[in-house]
C-alpha cells in the first residue's frame, strides 16, 4: 500500500499481525504487513546496506552481530531452542574486547552512583580503562535553561542541571572509545547520543517507579498498570 504520492507507507512493523516465523524480514518467501518496509522500501534498503561499504562501519556491525550470536549457547541444536547465556554488562565488555577497545566511558546518573562505583570496577577488572562522569558535573545551575525555583526537584535552592552536553564532552576530551550510559533520563540520554563522538550503548536506562525496568509497566500495562494505556494520561500521572 502506498501513500497517494506514491512515496511508500511509512513503517509500522509494531502493528504487524503477521506471525514472527511467518514474516517476510525473518523468513525468506515470507509474508509482509500493512507498509512492510521489506517489501516496499527496496530504496531505502539499498541506500542503508550502502553505508557498510564504509570497512569501519562494517566491521562494527559485523562484530556486533558476532557479539550477539555469542550471547546464546549450543547453537549447534536442532532444532534450536534459544539459551541465552550474558548479561547485557558481560555483553558490553565483550563487544569492547572484540572492537579492540581499551578506553570507555561511563556517563551516569546521580540516581545510580553505587551501581557506577561497581559497574566501573568489573568494567576494570576486564582489563578496561573507564573515563566516568556524573550528570551533575559542572555544577551548572537549572537557571542556565531558563528554570525557575518552581522547576526544581527540590525547591528552595541550588539544583545543578543534569548536563549530558557536558558529560559528552568530557569523553570527547579523553578520547573514550565506547560511551556506555547508566540511568540517564529522558531527553538527556538524546542530548548525550548527539554530542558525544565516540559510539555509544546504554547499560540501563532510568526509570524511577521500576527499579530502572522500563518493561515492568509494559508488562504489567494488561493489568496494574492498564491506565498507561489510556489516551486520558491522567491516570498514567498518578502513576507516574
Ligand atoms: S518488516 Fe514487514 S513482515 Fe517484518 S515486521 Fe515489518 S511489516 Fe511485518
Amino acid at each position: 500500500m502506498s501513500k497517494k504520492n506514491n512515496t511508500p507507507q511509512d513503517p509500522a512493523c509494531a502493528a504487524c499481525k503477521v506471525a514472527i516465523r511467518k514474516r517476510a524480514c525473518v523468513t525468506p518467501g515470507g509474508v509482509g504487513g500493512v507498509g512492510c518496509p521489506t517489501q516496499e522500501q527496496a530504496q531505502a534498503l539499498e541506500a542503508a546496506n550502502a553505508k557498510y561499504d564504509d570497512p569501519q562501519l562494517m566491521e562494527f556491525a559485523r562484530q556486533a552481530s558476532l557479539q550477539e550470536a555469542a550471547c546464546y549457547v549450543n547453537r549447534d541444536q536442532r532444532p534450536y531452542v534459544l539459551q541465552p547465556s550474558k548479561t547485557r554488562i558481560q555483553e558490553i565488555w565483550e563487544f569492547a574486547h572484540r572492537m579492540g577497545y581499551t578506553k570507555v566511558g561511563l556517563a551516569f546518573c546521580l540516581g545510580l552512583v553505587n551501581e557506577a562505583a561497581k559497574v566501573e570496577q568489573m568494567f576494570k577488572s576486564h582489563g578496561l580503562e573507564v573515563v566516568s562522569a556524573l550528570c551533575k558535573a559542572g555544577a551548572t545551575p537549572k537557571e542556565m535553561l531558563g528554570l525557575g525555583d518552581e522547576d526544581k526537584v527540590r525547591q528552595g535552592g541550588f539544583e545543578s542541571v543534569c548536563n549530558p552536553v557536558f558529560q559528552a564532552e568530557l569523553m570527547n576530551r579523553a578520547g573514550t572509545q565506547l560511551n556506555v550510559l547508566l540511568g540517564l533520563c529522558v531527553g538527556h540520554d538524546s542530548l548525550f547520543f548527539a554530542h558525544a563522538k565516540a559510539p555509544s550503548t546504554v547499560l540501563a536506562v532510568k526509570d524511577r517507579v521500576t527499579g530502572h525496568n522500563p518493561l515492568a509497566a509494559v508488562y504489567l500495562s494488561d493489568g496494574y498498570y492498564a491506565k498507561l494505556k489510556e489516551a486520558d494520561s491522567q491516570g498514567s500521572d498518578e502513576l507516574l
